[in-house]
């Protein structure tokens, strides 16, 4: 065997730490839960920016998930600077994805999409969490999943703006303008406008902690419902329109839960989001909801936190 030299010592070090660099980056997959009685789940996170703390928010949705015991959660981090043409999850292991996860368009190849869209196709659930429906304004398949979206350039090419009027009815609006605005972080009221299975057995309308209440938000609102919303205050920079908190998509066979809920770990622990958040998740994997209505439910008068739950 050859006495190993210092340079060639140094120049193994420099392959294994490239090998560290390229695999390190590399998608982290948690151990896997045998349970069968158990839905598999995705959390695909990643893209940090400055406005997303993926990071911090992405282990309190894990937990909220694994403590209802009805879920095992795997969390996939996609890797936000590297050529993604080896990113491929295996979504057909899962009951459904959760994304809270926010990329401009071309970051997804194809070759990726297209695994995705035969995924939701054949009947994979699809969670949307707030900035979730940020992404990807040109893939129009996407766009057809989340219902609704906001930012990155979107216009009335994302498709008509849509609110609840007055009466409760879902309208659209061919207007033009840009699509996403939220006003400060203050509490607000969320009405229930849906029987569905995610809504049954919640009070009428609750407080939701201080979050960004989005509003404008355009897209195809093709086969959706929206099962609750929220005013938005012109005081606080809204449109005075009742704006979609919590939706649902039918898309090929599969079935999209969008909350538009969840800027930051303040938001995610405001209890309904915790409750709505699990409730969807479940809907969206099985078509069901066994979950029972926890006692702590806000009221109307006040929000309620979740501080366990907090980083
Ligand atoms: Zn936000």
């Amino acid at each position: 065997m050859k006495p190993v030299t210092a340079r060639a010592a140094q120049g193994m070090a420099c392959c294994l730490l490239a090998l560290f660099v390229i695999f390190g980056a590399q998608p982290v997959r948690a151990a896997e839960s045998t349970d069968p009685r158990m839905s598999r789940i995705l959390i695909l996170e990643g893209e940090a920016n400055p406005w997303h703390d993926t990071r911090a928010t992405t282990p309190m949705l894990r937990r909220m998930l694994e403590q209802t015991n009805l879920f095992s959660v795997d969390v996939i981090s996609a890797p936000a600077d590297l050529d993604l043409q080896d990113f491929m999850p295996d979504f057909t292991r899962y009951a459904a994805v959760v994304l809270n996860y926010d990329a401009p368009d071309g970051r997804w190849p194809a070759q990726l999409q297209r695994s995705f869209e035969q995924f939701v196709r054949n009947g994979g659930g699809v969670v949307i969490v707030h900035s979730a429906n940020n992404a990807f304004p040109g893939w129009k398949a996407f766009n057809e999943m989340t219902g609704v979206g906001g930012w990155r350039d979107r216009d009335g090419r994302a498709g008509p703006y849509w609110y609840l009027d007055d009466s409760g009815r879902l309208v659209n609006d061919d207007s033009p303008g840009a699509a996403g605005t939220h006003g400060r972080r203050l509490p607000f009221r969320i009405t229930v406008r849906q029987d569905h299975p995610v809504t049954r057995g919640l009070p009428k309308s609750w407080m939701h902690a201080g979050d960004e209440l989005y509003a404008r938000l355009r897209g195809p609102g093709r086969d959706m419902t929206v099962l609750a919303s929220a005013w938005s205050d012109p005081a606080n920079m809204g449109t005075a329109r009742h704006e979609p908190m919590l939706l649902v998509v039918s898309w090929g066979r599969g079935r999209i839960f969008h909350t538009t809920l969840g800027h930051d770990p303040a938001a995610l622990a405001s209890v309904d989001f915790v409750v709505t958040f699990q409730r969807g998740t479940e809907w969206a994997a099985t078509g069901r909801v066994s979950q029972a209505v926890p006692a702590d439910f806000p009221a109307d008068s006040a929000p309620r936190i979740r501080a366990d739950l907090l980083p």
